[in-house]
């Protein structure tokens, strides 16, 4: 490992001489044809947007781009291509990452772990809906479906009877979210516990179905998700153990009706009441949507206009400028909003909408806002469409709060409990202070456990301003697994250091990835690095970070 400034074009895998990179890349352009297999040897021009995203490197780097940049990517049209270029990896020794369409924003985009990995972008030509099964709630796709292909399927079906869920952004692949345990908004928002079976390629180039789908004749594949034995799905999920190039998900049935409410609350310190007074309410299914705790300023920010807009000077916004801002906006003057959901027939919303007005008012302050005084235009509608499955993009207009905004995420999981939020919390505001970073906290509450999503936004084009939202999530990982708590999720960046809290026992877990790696990968090329998951062959050598 290691980089220089201005790397030659293609970045050569390391270990690899460059001719013998060209003749295999000749070999591979064979088996695929010529426009399937593209070499990445000049500087990519721009990042594009997020339809339209650079998949040579990660769009939102937060390091410079060629520490994880591609050498090419190929194009695969079907599961036997991709045995192809399987095979063909482990004949030539070259690393290759998988992604179904690249938008994992915030946790690396399209870019793989090692640099020079030849990337497959599944989702290019491999992008059909297989199966929607409108009495089961099930359907089958291939890795290049998004959330907004999923929905606008079922509308052109006229499937009235059926939801599908997504993330805050629709552009992203079903299978890639789901299999990096992504988060939507409905109560299908769990994506991999809503998924039933799997077909993927393994390193060595065999394909398995898993769960029912190993039964030839099956026809459970999307219905039970176990089948019988070893329950192998969790193997390849944000794992380097397969390429997935079927997926099963399950789908929600419409409920007859439904309603948006919000709200808001006028102290940072009514956190820990606030979460005290969400867990039992979710456990108990009267809150019923993965729904979200956010923070007055991130309100401001989705509003897509810049931090300079509202304030000229250096460090963090002052309150009591968010506080005027946000006296001005339907939200009025608050620390915290609470976006949620209520399903069904009225007389059902109803019951469960008063036990949510009485207990979110014990908080002093506290004030839910009428939808109806709500203009259209405002964010509140997009968390409207998406608590009810319909694709959106606005969620992404907070990343212009600072000049070409990017953004890395620290995604710790807690229990729904106010003493853990407040510590998460402290942390947070501790690093962001220290480095002079953006940041955005929100609680995404899941069934018994939370995730914080803190979203740092910075200036890719700043050094010094990539560095801090490094160094700030490297302190905030580090702190806190002090105290016991996890990352779900994470960027490339962070893999190694993240993976590395998880070592209970000396290191027992990542042990165990590792005999597993090198027993299913023994040539070590697919994705190296992965989640801190390292084959023999880079083990020990400085690929860490
Ligand atoms: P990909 O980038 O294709 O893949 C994701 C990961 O899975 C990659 O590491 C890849 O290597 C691996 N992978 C993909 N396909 C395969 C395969 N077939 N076989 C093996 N491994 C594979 N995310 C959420 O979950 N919830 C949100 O609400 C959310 N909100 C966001 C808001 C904003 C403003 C932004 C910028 C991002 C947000 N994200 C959110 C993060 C991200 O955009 C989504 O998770 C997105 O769906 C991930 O990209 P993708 O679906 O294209 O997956």
């Amino acid at each position: 490992p290691g980089s220089t400034d201005h790397p030659q074009l293609p970045i050569i895998p390391q270990g690899i001489s460059r001719s013998h990179f060209h003749s295999a890349i000749s070999e591979l352009s064979t088996q695929l044809g010529q426009d399937n297999v593209s070499v990445i040897d000049k500087p990519p021009k721009d990042d594009g947007w997020y339809m339209e995203h650079a998949t040579t490197h990660d769009m939102m780097s937060v390091v410079p781009k060629h520490e994880f940049m591609a050498s090419a990517i190929v194009y695969p049209a079907s599961t036997a291509e991709v045995q192809t270029i399987v095979v063909w990896a482990n004949n030539h020794s070259i690393p290759i990452f998988p992604i179904s369409m690249g938008r994992n924003l915030g946790y690396g985009g399209a870019a793989p772990r090692v640099r020079g990995s030849v990337v497959i972008d599944l989702g290019r030509r491999m992008n059909k809906i297989l199966d929607i099964d409108s009495e089961d709630y099930t359907c089958l796709l291939e890795p290049g479906v998004s959330f907004y292909a999923l929905y606008e399927e079922v509308q052109r079906r006229g499937y009235k009877h059926m939801w599908i869920d997504t993330p805050d952004l629709g552009g992203g692949s079903v299978v890639g979210n789901t299999l990096d345990r992504g988060v939507g908004y409905t109560p299908y928002g769990d994506h991999w516990a809503a998924h039933s079976g799997l077909e993927v390629v393994l390193p060595t180039g065999e394909v398995i179905r898993t769960g029912m789908g190993a039964l030839p004749g099956s026809n459970t594949w999307q219905t039970f998700p176990y089948g019988f034995g070893p329950y192998s799905d969790g193997l390849f999920s944000q794992s380097n153990f397969g390429i997935v190039t079927k997926m099963g998900m399950t789908l929600m049935p419409a409920p007859p009706d439904h309603e948006s409410f919000m709200y808001t609350f006028e102290r940072e310190d009514d956190l820990a009441q606030i979460i005290e007074i969400i867990r039992p309410l979710r456990i108990g299914n009267i809150l019923e949507n993965v729904a979200q705790l956010r923070s007055a300023v991130q309100t401001l920010a989705v509003s897509g206009r810049p931090k300079s807009d509202f304030y000229k000077g250096s460090g963090r916004i002052p309150k009591a400028v968010v506080e005027a801002e946000c006296a001005n906006l339907p939200i009025g003057k608050c620390e915290w909003i609470y976006y949620g959901m209520s399903y069904g027939p009225k007389h059902i919303r109803q019951y469960k909408l008063d036990i949510i007005d009485a207990e979110f008012k014990k908080v002093s302050g506290a004030r839910r806002i009428d939808p109806a005084t709500i203009p259209k235009d405002n964010y509140f509608w997009s968390r409207d469409k998406i608590a009810a499955g319909e694709p959106d993009l606005e969620e992404l207009l907070w990343c212009n709060w600072v000049p070409n905004g990017s953004h890395i995420a620290f995604s710790p999981v807690s229990p729904i409990r106010g003493k853990d939020a407040t510590a998460l919390l402290d942390i947070t505001n501790k690093h962001q202070d220290c480095q002079g970073v953006e940041i955005f906290p929100a609680f995404v509450v899941g069934l018994r456990e939370m995730h914080l999503i803190v979203e740092c936004v910075f200036d890719k084009h700043s050094p010094s301003a990539c560095e801090a939202a490094l160094a700030s999530m490297r302190g905030m990982v580090d702190d806190a697994a002090k105290l016991g708590y996890g990352e779900y999720r994470t960027h490339l960046a962070l893999m190694d250091q993240v993976a590395g809290t998880y070592n209970w026992n000396d290191n027992a877990l990542i042990k165990f990835h590792e005999r597993l790696k090198d027993a299913l990968d023994p040539k070590g090329i697919l994705a190296p690095g992965k989640s801190g998951v390292w084959p023999s062959r880079y083990r020990g050598r400085g690929w860490e970070m």
